[in-house]
């Protein structure tokens, strides 16, 4: 059943309502008479069986018990009378009112009925933090050790729902193993590094105080902001009731992080994964440094000089011969770039598979004269236009055409069209350095919104063009230096500066060699250098790389030995390790971790080895990374190397914040008392396949052979209720602080406390997206305060309780075993569902326990021996012998997700819990996961199936009794009687065996919660002015009848019975009260509630 549904439910069956949930609600007892000649049981019932107080014995095969009762009514309509006379009494009402009120064995407890979770939930935490319970019971316990490794938040902002949800799971985890005996330790770690703080701290500055940063300066800064976000990011964790080594947590700003992480890369580069590439990068010629996207500013107003140039085909491949052979020699690609000086690092010419290019014939106008646009301003008319004889067939994509002839001022002929993949492998010649070159295929960045549909691609001068260039292996250069002066590389142009005169010469030489069609300035926005406010270039650099190819197989081989959850993850995990390139870990930020290398300064050759790694991992683990900066590079380099520390200088480049992230196994599992390595468990959003995970896996697999995780458990991302992306526009962002500590109005968004969104967080499919709003929040309310209901009851009965009143399995009523069966049935399939962490079942069965089977069963028969049966009686100890065990129990199952609750309810227990080891638990925590109670399931199938019956019949019952009620026959359903008759002959027989129970808890009326029942042999019955009727396969048909109740009813029990007036000392009281009454000795008023 959905879950809205079940609440939909259990509101409609009245349950827990604000008056009902007060646990004083009692009811009346009933007498269980035989009308047979042949059976006499208890005391009490020897008394009416002698007196023959029903007068109509219906053959020898009548049988009766007395009750009313129905599954969905509420006890609004029974009788409570001996109970709210015992309350109104504790309350200071009127004494006369109920003279037996004291012998009621009303619900007590200090358990608030009220979560009051802002204020109580802290104290609990507390509790928990000053008698250090994590670690206590996680030292006690004796099985294997397991490890969740938290994958660290980035130490920037606050928390948000994903963040809730993450740790919740975890917690909700870990606290499982605890039960289940394991030692668990669980160290929350912090990302601290990266791009995203730096520029937090760079928006705290003034302009003057940038200018005056150093690497430093920057660092210290950005290290307080991160220590001061994971501060605020703990509290909050804490307050979520996240149990964790809040006090050793693992910061990856830290020093021995830091070491262990230069030991990581230090082990690749010894293996040899470790290499310098090439890589473009935002490039400041002006303050000759990399640029981080954040630190370029664009210009709206910057002109470039944009080209239209042609490339001479020279070769054709099979596939486009037909149908571009016929143009040769004359055919050419045309493309367009507003950066000129790009063209001596040409590599090839890009196309769009999945556009449609044409070829197209230049032609003079019919006039015979080409109308070209004005030269200066506008633009400047290549040469190979203005050439008269030369015949121009130039490819470009279809949809541009009309686009290009008034751009060029020529007419377009369309000589053929053709698919863009069919002209991958063309070749053609490079306009300025005579190599041949291919046509390649590129991604969407090619498209017709402006130039010609096919892209000059230069990969070491653009993102997509580096991209395309991997794919297609293609050799390229960058040659440009870091004052944006061309290379030697460059040929003729060395020397000159890019953004200026290299620009110029690069079309005038264009020009001259016949290749320029067009060129003209383009207004456009532009990156420019924060700091000098001067336009920048993208150029590659030289970074740092992991080759992945190197371990790519066994990556690939760890992945599959990992559990997958859901188990689709690991196809998507495998694709993206499979088809991953190299990883690029360097970065030119200060705020990172230092890769620990040396150049020579004239040979460039970069110095890392066992040695440098070893005493940098030193230094580090002695003084943090900012050692890299403030000592000097002979006193970072190693003894060995000391003397030559003129020829070198220390690198500047820091590692990628994915390298630091993935190294904390290496970190935090292998270095950490209590962890195991690989962990048992990594948990984190499915994004994470492209990051910490696989980041994680390939610094182990590289290093260690193996995985760093036995299983990965993915969770989706936290939508509003219509499934929609929270956002600060929108304004239906979900704040965990607010769901906790509630709103500014108090109305709208109470503060649910903790428990509240836990319930939430297992309540969904974590395994896709999920959703939360107010309107969810409501109902996760509305199932908190039912289960805290439950356990109130159950604490409330309990508070005379002690373990020697215990009756033994055998003794127990059989309604007593059904209840214990199917206790003992959904802790196997909470403990299952824990298991393969499916928590949203877990909340489902419980719901349904706590409202289908306890409150609307089990709890609604008991309050009539609970509370009236007598307080030494055998059928209220039996009872609450189970219920000791459902409150043992539930409270444990329900720890993990609800803590602040399981808590709460042990805190206010009213006894002493003594382990089996003899020790008395005092936190929830001391408890272990309910152990298995084999007997319990070993019910017969024959009596399970037939109290299955029972309940089935219980509602029909209920709704004949809803009938008579509404025909005014009766008022409570203790004013009913009811008939049964079964047509099927066991079933009949076994409807007496009920009635005849040795017992008083398993008697039908007790059940029905009527005063009577009558077991008769036809299917009518003269009295019965209601009728209604069950059938089940298995069962038959049963028919039910219901008439006023026989008798006048007890005023202490409020059943009707036809020996109310047959005791002289008790004039006024049934069978079953006179002898609790008898045995009890009446004492002056003691009940009371609370
Ligand atoms: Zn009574």
């Amino acid at each position: 059943m959905e879950a809205g549904s079940l609440l939909r439910f259990a509101a409609a069956s009245g349950r827990f309502t604000p008056g009902e949930a007060k646990l004083a609600a009692s009811q009346a007892s009933f007498l269980c008479h035989s009308y047979s000649h042949r059976y006499t049981w208890l005391p009490f019932f020897q008394i009416c069986s002698k007196k023959r107080a029903f007068p109509r014995p219906i053959g020898n095969r009548s049988f009766c018990t007395d009750s009313t009762g129905d599954f969905f009514s509420t006890s609004k309509r029974r009788s409570r009378g001996p109970v709210m006379a015992a309350k109104k009494v504790a309350e200071g009402g009127k004494k006369e009112e109920g003279k037996y009120k004291h012998t009621v064995d009303l619900p007590k407890t200090t358990f608030g009925l009220r979560a009051n979770a802002v204020v109580r939930e802290p104290e609990l935490q507390k509790l928990w933090e000053e008698n250090q319970v994590l670690k206590r019971v996680s030292e006690r316990n004796t099985g294997d050790r397991f490890t969740l490794h938290d994958g660290p938040p980035y130490a920037n902002g606050d928390l948000h729902m994903g963040h809730a949800l993450n740790k919740i799971l975890k917690d909700i985890i870990n606290r499982y193993k605890l039960l289940q005996n394991h030692k668990v330790s669980y160290v929350p770690g912090w990302d601290c590094h990266g791009l995203p703080i730096e520029q937090k701290v760079l928006k705290l500055m003034d302009e003057e105080a940038r200018k005056e940063l150093t690497p430093l300066k920057l660092r210290k800064k950005a290290a307080k902001f991160a220590r001061d976000t994971v501060k605020n990011q703990m509290n909050s964790f804490k307050r979520f009731g996240i149990w964790a080594d809040w006090d050793n947590p693992y910061l990856t700003l830290s020093p021995e992080y830091e070491a262990a992480q230069v030991e990581v890369l230090g082990q690749m580069a010894v293996k040899g994964y470790i290499y310098r590439g090439l890589k473009p990068v935002h490039w400041s010629p002006s303050s000759v440094t990399a640029l981080a996207e954040a630190e370029l500013e664009y210009n709206e107003n910057h002109v470039s000089k944009s080209i239209y140039a042609i490339f001479k085909v020279t070769a054709l491949p099979p596939a486009s011969t037909p149908l571009l052979e016929e143009f040769l020699p004359d055919i050419y690609l045309a493309i367009w770039t507003t950066t000129p000086w790009t063209m001596p690092a040409n590599a090839a010419v890009a196309v769009n598979p999945r556009l449609t290019y044409a070829v197209a014939e230049l032609l003079p106008n019919s006039d015979g004269t080409a109308e070209v646009p004005v030269d200066g301003k506008k633009g400047k008319i290549g040469n190979v236009l203005k050439s008269e004889e030369k015949k121009l067939y130039l490819i470009v994509a279809s949809e541009l055409v009309p686009k290009l002839e008034s751009k060029w001022g020529m007419k377009i002929s369309v000589r053929r069209t053709l698919s863009g993949s069919a002209l991958e492998h063309c070749r053609y010649i490079h306009p300025i350095n005579g190599i041949e070159c291919p046509v390649v295929l590129g991604g969407d960045y090619i498209n017709t919104e402006s130039g010609t549909g096919l892209v000059h691609t230069a990969p070491g001068h653009g993102q997509d063009d580096y991209v395309t260039g991997m794919k297609y292996g293609l050799k390229w250069i960058s040659p440009v230096d870091d004052e944006g002066r061309f290379t030697h590389e460059a040929g003729q142009f060395q020397g000159l500066n890019v953004l200026q005169d290299g620009n110029s010469a690069v079309v005038s030489y264009l020009d001259a060699q016949l290749s320029l069609l067009l060129e003209e300035p383009y207004k456009h926005k532009y990156p420019y250098d924060w700091r000098t406010d001067k336009p920048t270039i993208f150029r590659a650099t030289e970074q740092w790389f992991a080759s992945v190819d190197g371990f790519r197989d066994a990556a690939l081989e760890a992945i599959k030995q990992v559990k997958w959850v859901p188990s689709k993850a690991v196809n998507r995990i495998l694709s993206m390790a499979s088809g991953r390139s190299d990883w690029c870990i360097s970065r030119q930020r200060p705020w990172g971790v230092p890769i620990p290398v040396f150049y020579h300064v004239e040979s460039k050759e970069p110095l890392i080895t066992q040695e440098t790694i070893d005493h940098i991992k030193n230094i580090f683990a002695d003084k943090g990374s900012d050692a890299w900066w403030y000592m000097s590079t002979e006193e970072l380099l190693p003894e060995k190397y000391r003397d030559m520390a003129s020829q070198y200088r220390k690198g500047t480049d820091t590692m990628d914040v994915w390298f630091d992230s993935g190294s904390s196994w290496a970190a935090v599992l292998s270095k950490r008392e209590g962890l195991g390595f690989p962990a048992n468990l990594y948990l984190e959003g499915s994004d994470q396949h492209r990051g910490w995970f696989q980041s994680s896996l390939l610094t182990s697999v590289a290093t260690t052979g193996k995985a760093p995780y036995q299983g990965v458990i993915t969770h989706g991302f936290v939508l509003d209720e219509k499934g929609l992306k929270m956002s600060k526009s929108r304004g239906n962002v979900v704040d965990p602080n607010t769901i906790i500590n509630g709103g500014k109005n108090a109305k709208e968004e109470p503060g649910y406390g903790a428990d509240v969104m836990r319930l939430w967080v297992s309540s969904v499919d974590y395994t896709g997206d999920v959703l939360i709003g107010p309107h969810i929040l409501r109902q996760m309310s509305d199932m908190y305060r039912k289960l805290r209901g439950t356990m109130r009851f159950l604490l409330s009965n309990l508070h005379d309780w002690k373990t020697e009143n215990a009756v033994h399995y055998d003794d127990l009523p059989v309604i007593d075993k059904y209840a214990l069966y199917q206790l003992e049935s959904i802790i196997n399939s909470v403990k299952d569902s824990y298991e393969s962490y499916e928590f949203y079942k877990i909340f489902q069965v419980i719901q349904r326990f706590a409202i289908v089977d306890l409150s609307n069963f089990y709890f609604d028969v008991a309050k009539d021996r609970l509370y009236v049966g007598g307080s030494t009686s055998f059928t209220r100890q039996s009872c609450q012998t189970v219920l000791v065990e459902h409150l043992i129990s539930l409270v444990s199952v329900i720890a993990p997700i609800l803590p602040h609750l399981a808590e709460d309810v042990w805190q206010n227990l009213p006894f002493q819990h003594v382990m089996e080891d003899g020790s008395v638990a005092k936190f929830v925590f001391e408890l272990k996961w309910p152990r298995l109670n084999g007997r319990w399931l070993n019910m017969s199938a024959d009596d399970v199936d037939f109290l299955g019956t029972i309940l089935q019949l219980r509602s029909e019952v209920n709704k004949v009794l809803e009938n008579a009620r509404a025909g005014k026959l009766i008022g409570s359903s203790l004013d009913a009687k009811v008939f049964l008759y079964a047509t099927n002959s066991s079933t009949l027989a076994k409807l007496e065996k009920m009635c005849m129970a040795s017992n008083d808890a398993d008697a039908l009326h007790r059940i029905f919660i009527t005063s009577q029942v009558v077991i008769i042999n036809s299917p009518t019955h003269e009295e019965a002015a209601y009728s209604g009727s069950y059938s089940d396969p298995s069962s038959g048909e049963i028919w039910i009848g219901v008439a006023r109740a026989d008798g006048l009813k007890c005023e202490r029990c409020w059943n009707f019975s036809t020996q109310v007036g047959s005791f002289v000392e008790h004039p006024t009281l049934c069978a079953r009260c006179y002898s609790v009454i008898d045995v009890q000795q009446p004492l002056p008023a003691a009940a009371g509630v609370n």
